[in-house]
C-alpha cells in the first residue's frame, strides 16, 4: 500500500460538509447525547478461556505476565541486543519490555480437576503484574478446593512457587502433586544453596515443595498416570522439563510447557538457547523432537509463555518453524 496523503479523497467534498450541517442541526435538538460518559473501567477482562478436548473441558487461566524488560544481548545464543530488537519490531511486538504470560491449563474430565503448574505466586522478581492464578480460576468459577491434580512441567518458580500460601497454608489443599522426581530432587538440593546463581531458586523451591513431599508422584516418561493425561520427558530446560499429551476420545492437545519461550524469537530459529535453561543444548534436541511431533499430527499445544491464552499450532517451516494462534471461540 503506498503512503497515504491529504489526497483529494481524503478531504470532504462540499456535500459532505453540508450532509455534517445538517446532521449537526438535528443533533441539536436530542437529548444531550455527547454527555452520556461512562468512567473508564482501569481493569481487565477476566483472564481464563474454555474449549473442548473431546469430552475433557479445558480452561486456560492466566497467573499475569512476567516483565523481562527491553532485550538484552545473552538472553538466547547467537542473538545480538540489534538483533533481537529488530526481531520484536518486525512482528510489531513492544521492543521496552518483553513480556512473558503465564498460561496455566485446567482439564476437568469429569472425574477430576487438573491443573498445570501453578504461576510465581507472591513473589514479584519479574514485576507487580504476576500472581493473579487463583483470582483467575476463581473467575472461571473453579474452587481452588476442587483442584484434585497439580502437574508439574517443572520445578521453576513461576510454575510451582503458587503451590503454598504466605501463611504455610497450602493453595491447593486437595490436591496431589505430579512431577518428575528429577526435577525434585535438583531444585530442593540443600548442596546447591551455595551457588550463587541457584541459591535463591533452590531456597524459594524447597519452601513449595518439601511441605508436599508426601502428597507427591512422580511421573515416568510414556506413563499415562491419570487417565487420559500421558508424561513425556522433555529435558533440557531443567532436568527434569515433562510435557503432557492429553486425550479424549480420539482428540488430543498438549501441555508443553516451556518447550518454548517465544512465539517468534525461539519458534523461528528453534537452535537458539535460553539463558535460564540447565542444559541448553539438551533443550534445543527436546525442543525439536516435541515441535516436530506437533507439526506432523497436526496437534494442538499449550505453551505457559507464549501470548494469551498460548492455544495455537506450530507449523513447519523450511528446517524451522512457525506458530499459528488458534482463533479463539466466543461459544464453547
Ligand atoms: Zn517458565
Amino acid at each position: 500500500m503506498g503512503k497515504l496523503t491529504m489526497g483529494e479523497r481524503l478531504t470532504p467534498s462540499r456535500r459532505q460538509l453540508l450532509a455534517g450541517a445538517a446532521a449537526g442541526l438535528t443533533g441539536a435538538a436530542l437529548p444531550q447525547v455527547a454527555s452520556a460518559k461512562a468512567p473508564m473501567a482501569n481493569t481487565q477482562a477476566p483472564t481464563f478461556y474454555r474449549f473442548k478436548v473431546g469430552a475433557f473441558e479445558a480452561t486456560i487461566v492466566s497467573d499475569g505476565p512476567l516483565h523481562m524488560g527491553a532485550p538484552a544481548a545473552g538472553v538466547f545464543t547467537d542473538l545480538s541486543k540489534e538483533q533481537m530488537l529488530k526481531e520484536l519490531d518486525d512482528n510489531f511486538l513492544p521492543t521496552d519490555d518483553v513480556a512473558l504470560e503465564q498460561n496455566a491449563l485446567v482439564i476437568n474430565t469429569g472425574e477430576r480437576v487438573v491443573l498445570f503448574d501453578t504461576g510465581v505466586g507472591t513473589a514479584k522478581a519479574f514485576g507487580p503484574d504476576s500472581g493473579r492464578l487463583i483470582a483467575s480460576l476463581k473467575a472461571a468459577g473453579l474452587d481452588p478446593k476442587d483442584v484434585d491434580a497439580i502437574v508439574l512441567t517443572h520445578a521453576h518458580p513461576d510454575h510451582c512457587w503458587g503451590l503454598m500460601a504466605d501463611d504455610g497454608g497450602r493453595n491447593f489443599p486437595n490436591a496431589q502433586i505430579y512431577m518428575a522426581q528429577a526435577d525434585l530432587d535438583f531444585w530442593t538440593d540443600e548442596g546447591k544453596l551455595t551457588n550463587p546463581e541457584l541459591k535463591d531458586f533452590i531456597a524459594g523451591t524447597r519452601k513449595h515443595l518439601l511441605p508436599n513431599r508426601d502428597r507427591m508422584v512422580f511421573v515416568r516418561d510414556g506413563q499415562e498416570f491419570l487417565p487420559g493425561i500421558q508424561a513425556m520427558a522433555a529435558p533440557g530446560h531443567t532436568v527434569g522439563h515433562t510435557v503432557y499429551v492429553i486425550t479424549s476420545q480420539g482428540k488430543t492437545l498438549c501441555n508443553v510447557g516451556d518447550i518454548a519461550h517465544h512465539h517468534t524469537i525461539v519458534v523461528e530459529n528453534p537452535r537458539r538457547e535460553f539463558v535460564f535453561d540447565t542444559d541448553g543444548k539438551q533443550a534445543v534436541a527436546s525442543r525439536l523432537r516435541v515441535f516436530d511431533m506437533l507439526a506432523s499430527q497436526r496437534v494442538a499445544a499449550v505453551t505457559y509463555h507464549f501470548p494469551w491464552p498460548g492455544l495455537g499450532h506450530i507449523g513447519k517451516r523450511g528446517d524451522a518453524f512457525r506458530y499459528y494462534p488458534t482463533p479463539l471461540r466466543t461459544v464453547l
